[in-house]
């Protein structure tokens, strides 16, 4: 049961007393109860610590209270130190082994001593231990890690995952936790002798007492920490308030969810891999990263023409980004880009199963035989249904595909390798141990890295999360990005249209592009050449970026590039590009404006090359780069150095073709297109069969 009337998170502190006023490095308690939070409690030491918590459990008992209280230390050390240090594989064997030897008064204890005690004992004081925050030497306890040696692992296994996370062997020093620990474990026992019964420690007990005891690391939720924590605020105090808070709004299932880890000798931290979750609930934090910079198109002063690929690395080092974040259920999550790396919380498969449909045994019964029969035993074993008794050696049980292996079973034959009757079924040897059978965790292991951050979820992807036990997972808010046509020649698609006027090829192209990249595509018209109406729809653009097409270059109607340049924050880049060279790259009151050429092959291209990867990092995606291959030629043509050029192209009978004129006018080209050849930045003479890069369309996600 995992419903708590009050949460009490408490930042511990391994050092001496901190004073009378408030003050970083003290502990703090933060406290989320019924009636929401109250102002995190300031402790100037341990002892007074130790005195609050007691009061507040004997209040809750009294009030019948359900109390979860946490603490910012490893309940445990890495697996076999306490076998080592008491001979007994029992985390609670440390904690009492501690809390007979290690002295505490507010201005000075033993923990160094006690440290290189169990360093001499165990390695004739080179390790675990290490770090001294003292003045005075201590034999047995290395100042640094010359000579350090560690019989144990470095990290428990949570702690390999909990990126930052320190180790507990280490004892002083910026960010050290573990002088905590042995000041921190004492207190703990302490509590727990003294209210037996009423306390269970998590994960090491069931919770089915009035008071839990769990670890936790406020560092999970440190982006809304940092969000939250004004100058004049202490950052220890925000940080127990938000968690007590997060973890207090949680709802009681999915704090059950949580709670759900084997750890029974290390330990583990609480809420790990629930961040998103957590930063949910912890409530009334904006959960929106911080904007662009302003400079973030600017171009190295002198710079003329930028290559292709140093204008992509430029947006690559600038760009982050710009969407909060959301839990969605996963099936609504194709699509959308993960916003924290994921791992499994379950295995995958979680049992040891059947292949095939045939007849289970334990290999070990027929070794060495060639004509086997075994009788079988009554009832069989099928998928989603455990069957409930062992299969005794000697013995065969019936299975089919996907059965969980039944107690006895290791290793099972097909059912066209057999013969039965009712009674027995009869197969010939030898039989591979193991045979047609997958093992549990084969595919993925409990807690393994499934899907990295920055990923745009695939239909498999949801398959792997929804295999390995996730249902909401935590993803970006979509990126809405705006589409604006500019010109004074441009009328709508369907409106009247003068002699001397063009249909608004671009937004429709655009608008789709957006789509088909994973965005929010929002139509913002059109603005004829006039800086006014530019500046009202710009202004008034409900958008995280902003696409527009024409009016970018330098001319005198060029009013895109114009009004950005008044603003302060246009970069007209002049990228060594064919099609699309004058590209307006600026900041629109801290929204990105991407201002593509008119021409709406060249807007097309840049679109592709520029505004997608570019939008990738705002939308939270990772970096992409398109997967192109070479094919011969089908055509020739001789380049001359000094721009990349990209021709539309292709594949027939195995060669690149491409249209028959390269006017950056010519829409049907675009549309007569399935992918772009990439011409190099450099000369290059094609002739028919020459190999070239194709880059399908498909590769551009679209
Ligand atoms: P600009 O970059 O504004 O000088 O425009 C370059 C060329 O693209 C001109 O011939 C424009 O008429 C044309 N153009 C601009 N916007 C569009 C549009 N939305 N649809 C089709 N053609 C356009
Ligand atoms: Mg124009």
């Amino acid at each position: 049961m995992s419903h708590f009337d009050r949460f009490l998170m408490v930042d511990w502190s391994g050092g001496n007393d901190s004073g009378a006023r408030p003050r970083k490095d003290a502990i703090w308690i933060g406290d989320s109860g019924p009636h929401g939070d109250a102002a995190p409690l300031y402790q100037r030491n341990r002892t007074v610590a130790e005195q609050t918590l007691t009061s507040r459990i004997e209040a809750a008992l009294t009030a019948g209270e359900r109390l979860c209280i946490g603490f910012d230390f490893p309940f445990g050390y890495p697996t076999g130190f306490a076998a080592a240090l008491t001979g007994h594989v029992d985390p609670f064997a440390v904690w009492g082994w501690l809390a007979a030897r290690i002295t505490d008064a507010p201005r000075e204890n033993n923990r160094f001593d006690v440290a290189a005690g169990i360093n001499q004992h165990l390695t004739q004081g080179r390790g675990p231990f290490w770090g001294n925050g003292l003045r005075r030497d201590i034999a047995g306890l290395p100042r640094t890690k010359a000579g350090y040696r560690n019989p144990f692992p470095a990290r428990r296994k949570i702690e390999t995952r909990a990126k930052g996370a320190f180790t507990c062997w280490q004892l002083s020093g910026a960010g050290a936790v573990g002088s905590q620990v042995l000041m921190g474990l004492p207190v703990l026992e302490r509590l727990r002798q003294r209210f037996a019964d009423q306390v269970a420690v998590w994960p090491f007990e069931p919770l089915d007492r009035p008071i839990a005891f769990v670890e936790i690391w406020p560092s999970l939720i440190n982006d809304a920490v940092r969000a939250a924590t004004g100058p004049d605020d202490i950052r220890d105090a925000v940080q127990v308030r938000l968690v007590a808070r997060a973890l207090g709004g949680l709802a009681p299932d999915r704090l059950t969810a949580m709670l759900q880890v084997d750890a029974p000798e290390e330990g583990w931290i609480l809420g790990h891999g629930f961040e998103q979750e957590l930063l949910q609930h912890e409530g009334a934090i904006s959960l929106k990263p911080p904007p662009l910079n302003n400079d973030c198109f600017a171009l190295p002063p002198g710079v003329n023409w930028t290559p292709v690929d140093e204008a992509l690395a430029l947006l690559r080092d600038r760009l982050h980004p710009v969407v909060a974040r959301e839990t969605v259920p996963l099936m609504q999550a194709s699509g959308r880009v993960l916003a924290e790396d994921l791992s499994a919380r379950r295995a995958n498969p979680p049992l040891a199963n059947t292949a095939v449909d045939g007849y289970g045994f334990a290999a070990e019964t027929i070794a060495g035989q060639d004509e086997i029969a075994l009788p079988l035993v009554a009832g069989r074993a099928a998928a989603g249904l455990a069957y409930p008794g062992e299969v005794p050696p000697g013995y065969a049980i019936r299975m089919l595909t996907g059965a969980t292996l039944p107690q006895g079973v290791d290793t099972v034959v097909l059912d066209e390798d057999c013969a039965t009757d009712a009674g027995q079924v009869a197969f010939r040897g030898p039989v591979k141990p193991g045979a047609n059978t997958r093992r549990a965790g084969e595919d993925v292991t409990q807690g393994a890295p499934i899907l990295p951050r920055g990923r745009v979820l695939t239909p498999a992807d949801l398959a792997l999360a929804a295999a390995t036990g996730l249902s909401d997972l935590p993803v970006h808010a979509p990126l809405r990005v705006g589409v604006l046509s500019t010109g004074d020649e441009v009328v709508p698609a369907g409106s009247p249209a003068a002699p001397g006027q063009i249909f608004d090829a671009n937004r429709p192209m655009l608008l789709s592009l957006i789509a088909r990249f994973g965005h929010v595509p929002v139509d913002l018209g059109h603005v004829p050449d006039n800086r006014a109406t530019l500046r009202a729809r710009l202004d008034s653009a409900d958008a995280d970026a902003i696409l527009t097409s024409g009016g970018a270059s330098a001319g005198d109607e060029d009013h895109v590039s114009a009004l950005l340049r008044e603003s302060g924050a246009l970069n007209a880049w002049r990228i060594a590009l064919k099609p699309g060279r004058p590209l307006a790259l600026g900041m629109w009151q801290g929204k990105p404006v991407f201002g593509l050429p008119g021409n709406p092959v060249a807007a097309f291209v840049c679109a592709l090359v520029f505004a997608r990867p570019a939008l990738r990092l705002l939308a939270g995606a990772d970096w992409s780069e398109p997967t192109g291959f070479d094919v011969p030629a089908a055509f020739a043509k001789s380049k001359k150095p000094g721009r990349r050029e990209y021709l539309r192209a292709r594949i027939r009978e195995g060669r690149a073709e491409v249209f028959k004129s390269e006017g950056s006018g010519r829409i049907s080209g675009l549309s007569w297109a399935e992918g772009l050849v990439e011409l190099p930045d450099g000369a290059a003479e094609i002739t028919p069969c020459t190999p070239v890069r194709y880059i399908p369309f498909g590769s551009f996600g679209i």
